[in-house]
């Protein structure tokens, strides 16, 4: 039998905020755009439970969020710590799985297969985890197991906040039976729409639609919407190829447009970055340097090279990318430099060894 788990941490921004300002806890809470006392764009980003008692979701407006709690916390949002958090979280997640696969700065799968046989053993096994994760990094999770990605993340939407549940195979059929349309991973509001004008109201409905209209209507997708509505998923976990890269990043002391700042930055990093290349034995095909504006955004370039271990070359090319891909009126906050599709260059060290 497959077991799998998802690990998803629980309102995960506000949550580390809640870390270094233990004052907010308890207290609706929000981590966003500067509401600007009403006036502000942008959108909550995640909230606390406290907040969400009031009506407040993440992807709200910041100004609705205001309107409703003029005197919760708002807090800047700082993707900085966030990953630096996410880093400690999945570390702890990770020593716990057969196989690992995170999805976004807050969640990962893990097959624990092998390690834990039984659905009673998983239980017990989740449990140990959340409190792992706990104990290393102060933040609570949630955690669904299941024998499929797909039952998985669906369980552990029952198990928040700080929750763990187990939707054996057996169980999933009546599980998943009476869940509305969209409360089935990959509905979002218009495939919804659609399906209830083709007269399904019901996940049930939609497991013993006519295979062959659902196809009709959405190609390819119907057939695997409809395999969702069965509970049945077999994609694997798999280990995150694309994280095994090298970087380095920097936030700058002030926003700025300023070249040769940005530049030395540049040098510096890729100097951090091409050490960390030689100590592991390791060469590169891909480099990329990563802008953060002010505003937040965020834009990659990246160039494949010739395989090399060189320092000048991965210096050379990341300024390049800079220069020439870089917005010229907008200030940078933070400038980041990485390699990819690594290689070894000489010795047999494993990668998995210091990758993260
Ligand atoms: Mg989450």
């Amino acid at each position: 039998m497959q077991l799998i788990m998802l690990i998803d941490m629980d309102y995960f921004f506000v949550a580390c905020e809640e870390l270094r300002h233990p004052e907010i806890r308890g207290r609706p809470a929000i981590v966003g755009f500067d509401p600007k006392k009403g006036e502000g764009r942008g959108v909550v980003m995640t909230c606390n439970y406290p907040a969400r008692k009031f009506g407040i979701r993440s992807g709200m407006a910041i100004s609705a969020a205001y309107r409703i709690k003029p005197d919760a916390a708002y807090l800047p949002i700082d993707y900085d710590f966030y990953e630096k958090m996410s880093r400690e979280v999945m570390s702890v997640v990770k020593a716990f799985a057969d196989r690992f696969e995170q999805v976004s700065i807050d969640e990962a799968y893990i097959d624990v297969s092998k390690r834990a046989k039984e659905y009673d053993g998983a239980l017990e096994y989740a449990r140990k985890i959340q409190a792992a994760v706990k104990a290393e990094t102060g933040l609570p999770c949630s955690i669904g197991i299941s024998v499929n990605k797909l039952l998985a993340k669906m369980i552990c939407e029952d198990a928040k906040p700080n929750g763990v549940k187990l939707l054996k195979d057996q169980d999933a059929k009546a599980f998943l039976k009476d869940k509305d349309l969209d409360e089935l991973y990959g509905i979002g509001r218009k495939t919804k729409e659609k399906l209830e004008a083709m007269g399904y109201k019901k996940v049930a409905d939609l497991a013993k639609a006519n295979t062959m209209e659902l196809m009709d209507q959405f190609g390819a997708y119907g057939l695997e919407m409809q395999r969702y509505a069965n509970g049945i998923d077999e994609s694997k976990v798999e280990e995150n190829y694309e994280v095994k890269s090298i970087s380095r990043e920097k936030t700058f002391d002030a926003d700025t447009t300023d070249i040769p700042t940005v530049t030395n930055a540049i040098a510096e990093l890729s100097k951090e970055v091409g050490g960390e290349v030689r100590k592991n034995e390791l060469n590169f095909k891909v480099i990329t340097v990563k802008m953060r504006y002010s505003d937040f955004t965020e834009h990659l370039k990246s160039r494949s090279i010739r395989r090399t271990d060189e320092l000048s070359e991965l210096t050379r090319t990341a300024i390049e990318l800079y220069t020439r891909y870089s917005s010229r009126t907008r200030k940078l906050r933070k400038i980041g430099v990485r390699v990819s599709e690594l290689g070894k260059s000489h010795g047999q060290k494993k990668l998995g060894n210091f990758l993260k």
